[in-house]
Parts: structure tokens; sequence; C-alpha cells
């Protein structure tokens, strides 16, 4: 016999899913080793809670290394392996990504992050010679995306090439949770998973959803403190920066963004990178090259692209040696609320 529950007991229990009048309905959870938090304005007042985990979950599934039977781990085991579309495309779009920035931005260096300890493995003493034969191993190797026999997609790895998607997970991730709460005529949403932003319509006031941008943090540790706010209207904004990850030794910081160039962690005065993008996953992949880049570099790719919307609005924060120092581009400045 199916259990029902009283009237009432589902009246209040559909009470609890739906926010009060003109207030969103809001949730927060944990997605890729961090937090999500979710505000909407759905006219049939519905909890989303179900769909949103089990998207998540899926998604760590195919793209999160700490999930040991994730496709990437499969993947990354040498074997040849059958992968989803998501796969196919987190690898084509970061493979286009590394074209796009000349090299800044690359998935195949999961085998330095991990001999940095950014990744599930310790650091280990490292030397210049693993470093060098290493990032030789990942500029010369290849990773193949082909059809099976049984026409299946299926990544094969060259050795030394170890995929890392995370530069663009959480962005892609938010993006789709954006697609899915489209599918469900949800119009009004603010999407932040770990600090990855897509917003689209506005609160239910009317006004544009606000996201504020973080303050660098003195340590790893440090309370979360906003350094400017921006109006989100239909974009997102993803941050990159190198204050929260990051590990000492011997008085020196280094960061978790690898320098595909060098193969060693970037050490320049750029603190954060922040990049508004129509999509999340690809602010996410600018914000990280953009730290690879570094200020300068950053600046003059951004004038060089003069077609590009998605790059035109950013915002970083550098050390000038004493303090640090923000720069907006105009089209950032635009959308300052605070
Ligand atoms: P994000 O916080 O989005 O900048 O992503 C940083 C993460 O991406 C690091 O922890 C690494 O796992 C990975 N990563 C580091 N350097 C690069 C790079 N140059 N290109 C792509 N992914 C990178
Ligand atoms: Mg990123």
């Amino acid at each position: 016999m199916k259990h029902r529950l009283p009237l009432l007991a589902l009246l209040l229990l559909l009470a609890a899913a739906c926010s009060a009048p003109n207030e969103p309905t809001r949730l927060q959870g944990e997605a890729q080793g961090t937090f999500y938090t979710i505000a909407y304005c759905d006219k049939q007042h519905r909890d989303l809670r179900p769909q949103i985990d089990s998207l998540l979950h899926a998604f760590d599934l195919t793209a999160s290394l700490w999930e040991e039977n994730s496709l990437i781990r499969q993947a990354n085991l040498h074997q040849p392996t059958h992968v989803n579309s998501t796969f196919c495309h987190l690898l084509n779009n970061s493979l286009q990504m590394e074209q796009y920035t000349q090299g800044a931005f690359n998935c195949k260096i999961g085998a330095l992050v991990n001999l940095y300890g950014f990744g599930f493995e310790n650091r280990s003493d490292i030397t210049d010679v693993q470093v060098d034969s290493l990032l030789r191993l990942i500029h010369q190797g290849q990773c193949t995306l082909t059809l099976d026999a049984d026409s299946l997609p299926t990544v094969i790895l060259s050795p030394g090439v170890q995929l890392d998607f995370n530069a663009i997970a959480q962005g892609y991730s938010v993006d789709l949770l954006a697609a899915l709460f489209d599918s469900l005529d949800v119009t009004d949403y603010l999407i932040d998973v770990g600090g990855e932003v897509r917003a689209k319509g506005s609160k239910p006031d009317g006004t544009p959803w606000a996201v504020g941008i973080e303050r660098p943090a003195q340590n790893k540790y440090s309370a979360q403190e906003i350094e400017t706010a921006i109006a989100l209207t239909n974009r997102s904004v993803v941050t990159s920066g190198n204050y929260r990850k990051y590990y000492e030794q011997d008085g020196v910081r280094y960061s978790h963004t690898i320098d595909p160039a060098t193969g060693r962690p970037v050490s320049h005065s750029l603190l954060s990178a922040s990049v508004v993008s129509a999509e999340a996953w690809y602010a996410d992949a600018m914000a990280t090259a953009f730290m690879v880049m570094g200020l300068e570099r950053s600046l003059q790719f951004i004038q060089d692209h003069p077609d590009n919307p998605d790059i035109q609005a950013a915002f970083f924060i550098y050390h000038d040696g004493s303090e640090y120092r923000t720069l907006a581009t105009p089209a950032f400045q635009d959308i300052i609320i605070q």
C-alpha cells in the first residue's frame, strides 16, 4: 500500500519549498567540493532542489577529479574511455580556448597540477628536471577524441597528458543549471556555484540581480569581503584569484594557476581577474587565462579583440608593490553599482 501524506502536511511541505511573496526562493547545497547558492522566482513555486542536486551529481561523475569513478579520472588512467556529450563539450571548449588564449589556457596540464599538490596527490619535492620532462610530454602529447567501432565518443590520452577541467568546470555547471531553469520556464534566477555566477531576468521587485566581487583575502582562511558590486542581467561573472588556493614554501606563495609556457605556478602582481560573459564557462576560462597572462598582457589581449563582447567587461585586482589596486575596463565600469 502506498503511504499518502495528509493534505495539510502536503500543503505545509509545499509552502516550505516556496518563498514569501516578492522574495525569491533560495537554495544552498554542496557540489564540486564547494557550495552553491541559487535564488529564483518561479510562478509555480516549485522546489527544484532534487533536479539541481541530481544534475550536479551527474556532472561530478563526468568532470570531477575528486570523484573516484568519474569519466575524467578514468580517462586520466590512459585507457580508451567512452565519454558523454558533456565531456566532449568540456574537452572541445577547452581545446578551443587553448588556441584562442595562445596557450595560456590548457586543460592537459593535470600532471603538473598534481605535481604541485593542487590536485588530489600530495605535493612532493619538485625538481626542474621533473617539471621540464612533464612539460615536454604535455606539449608533444595527444588528446584524441574519436568514435569507436560502435560510434561512441572515446577519449585517448597519450603518456604524460592528464586532463584537468577545474578551470571551467564550475562555470560549465552553472550553465547546465541555467539550461535546466530555462527548460522549466523559470525566467528569473541567480545561480552561484563556488563564486561563479550567472543571472537571468531580475529580482522580484524588478531591480537587477547584484553580485559582489571579492576583495583579495590575506590568506585562504580570511573572511570574505566585497570589493565592488555589479548589476548582472542575462550574463555571467567569474573571478579567478590566487589568494585562496596556493601553497607556501620558504616564504614564497605559489598560485594554483600554472603557466603552460613554463610549467610553473604563475607569480606576478595580479591577485584576481573577473570576467563578464554571456556564458559562465567562457568567463571561467578567460578569468583563468588572464591569471596566467598577468595584468599587462590581459589588457593588451582585450584591446586586441575588440569584437569579442565576452571579454570586454573585466576587473583586475593587482599588487603595485606596496598595496593592492583595482582596474575596471570601461564596459565593467558601466555595470558597477557600488
Ligand atoms: P580557476 O580557479 O577557474 O582559475 O581554475 C584553477 C584550476 O584550473 C587549478 O586549480 C587547476 O586545476 C586548473 N589550472 C591551473 N592552471 C591552468 C591553466 N593554465 N589552464 C587551465 N587550467 C588550469
Ligand atoms: Mg576558471
